[in-house]
């Protein structure tokens, strides 16, 4: 039930998906008033249908962020994804934590075509560039059968998103925060004061700031446009799993990539075949998910003793920004902060991005601002 608030809020966050929860989490932390508000019962969002790798990538290539922000800060952007990675694996061995894991293997880049292999080792030589701990290997069969070389990243890793979304929630509850679920926001209005909140059942809230953890941007308008992708994944059961899939992450240099990983040694997830929102329909759902289960079969070689589970097939929405980096910051001249569009690097940003927020707000780590800037 939603309960009339007269009392200004320091913050009220909209969206409980990782981004949201983790700004309520730091916020709290830090001792500010907040409040969360989330139009659903929390388990019908991306980081919900995720497969939970910890990927340190975001969605634009290290050239483009090089070019654009330099050396530096893609350095920055790849230690800030480690750190993220690090305070996860922390946040894991918190007391009320204990459903919540991570785990810590490295990740192959693999390539089965010609093309691949040159662009491998382009990608090689920037991941140098920005300080990935990183090895190539020019022939790969010794990985596996099909594969004609990889870059090996030494630490990414793989969480349990369900367990975190509530162990996070727990967390902020403990700290004095509060989230709501069911209770969709509709509108947002900036006053002299702050900003006022309105929900679909017509109560109003009020808080001096307001973090969009939206996913994607439906509130405000904004310059430029979030466009939503439609990902794939499908699982295998199988009892005992190959070492590679069990041991390492994967993903491939195809254009969108495909992602491999295992889930407590039983499950293998394969993900990809990426669709514009626009151009998806349901009906296409099968399709996908056929292409998907014809790419692990002939790429990773699985056999008939991998079992396609049917009803674990599944896809989400993602959001994708137009420079690759997520939103997270400021929408300038309002008391509204922005914690979204994460694509690639997902789970990673949407965590530190309330640690970030936190930060921002005390005057620390200023400098490095402007890369996550909308304009
Ligand atoms: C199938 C799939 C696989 C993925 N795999 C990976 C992976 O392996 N590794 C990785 O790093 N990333 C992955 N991602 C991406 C990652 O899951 C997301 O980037 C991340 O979870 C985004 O978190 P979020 O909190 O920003 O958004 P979300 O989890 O989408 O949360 C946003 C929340 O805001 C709520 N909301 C929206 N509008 C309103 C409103 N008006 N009022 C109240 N609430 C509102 C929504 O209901 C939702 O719960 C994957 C995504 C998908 C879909």
């Amino acid at each position: 039930m939603e309960e009339s608030l007269t009392k200004k809020l320091d913050f009220i966050v909209i969206g409980a998906g990782i981004a949201g929860l983790s700004c309520a989490y730091h916020l709290t932390k830090d001792g500010y008033s907040v409040m969360v508000f989330e139009k659903s019962d929390g388990k019908d969002n991306a980081s919900y249908a995720s497969t939970a790798e910890m990927n340190h990538d975001p969605d634009a290539s290290w050239d483009r962020i090089i070019s654009k922000f330099g050396i530096r800060g893609a350095r920055y952007i790849w230690k800030l994804s480690e750190f993220s990675a690090q305070k996860l694996t922390k946040f894991a061995h918190r007391p009320g934590s204990e459903h919540f894991s991570t785990k810590r293997v490295p990740a192959h880049i693999f390539t089965y075509d010609q093309k691949g292999v040159t662009l491998l080792k382009k990608r090689f030589e920037l991941y140098k560039k920005i300080g990935a701990q990183v090895t190539f290997t020019e022939n790969a069969k010794s990985l596996h059968k099909n594969f004609r070389s990889s870059i090996t990243i030494k630490n990414e890793g793989a969480t349990n998103n369900q367990a975190l979304l509530i162990a996070l929630r727990a967390a902020t509850h403990e700290q004095g925060g509060k989230v709501m679920y069911k209770t969709p926001v509709v509108d947002l209005k900036v006053n002299k004061q702050g900003v006022e909140v309105r929900t679909k059942k017509g109560n109003i809230f009020h808080a001096k700031h307001v973090i969009l953890a939206t996913g994607g941007i439906e509130l405000i308008n904004l310059p430029i446009k979030i466009g939503r992708e439609r990902t794939f994944v499908v699982s295998y059961k199988k009892r005992n799993m190959d070492k590679l899939f069990s041991s390492s992450l994967l993903w491939d240099t195809a254009e969108p990539f495909h992602y491999i990983r295992s889930f407590v040694g039983k499950r293998l997830w394969v993900g990809g075949e990426d669709v514009a929102e626009e151009s998806y329909t349901p009906s296409s759902d099968k399709r996908h998910i056929a292409a998907l289960d014809k790419y692990s079969r002939e790429v990773l070689a699985l056999d008939s003793s991998y079992v396609l589970e049917k009803k674990k097939s599944w896809s989400g929405v993602f959001f994708p920004t137009a420079r690759g980096l997520p939103y997270i910051g400021d929408v300038a001249g309002t008391p509204i902060k922005l914690a979204l569009g994460f694509g690639g690097s997902g789970i990673l940003m949407s965590f530190v991005s309330g640690y970030l927020i936190a930060s921002w707000l005390k005057k620390k780590e200023m400098k490095y601002k402007p890369l996550f800037k909308i304009w």
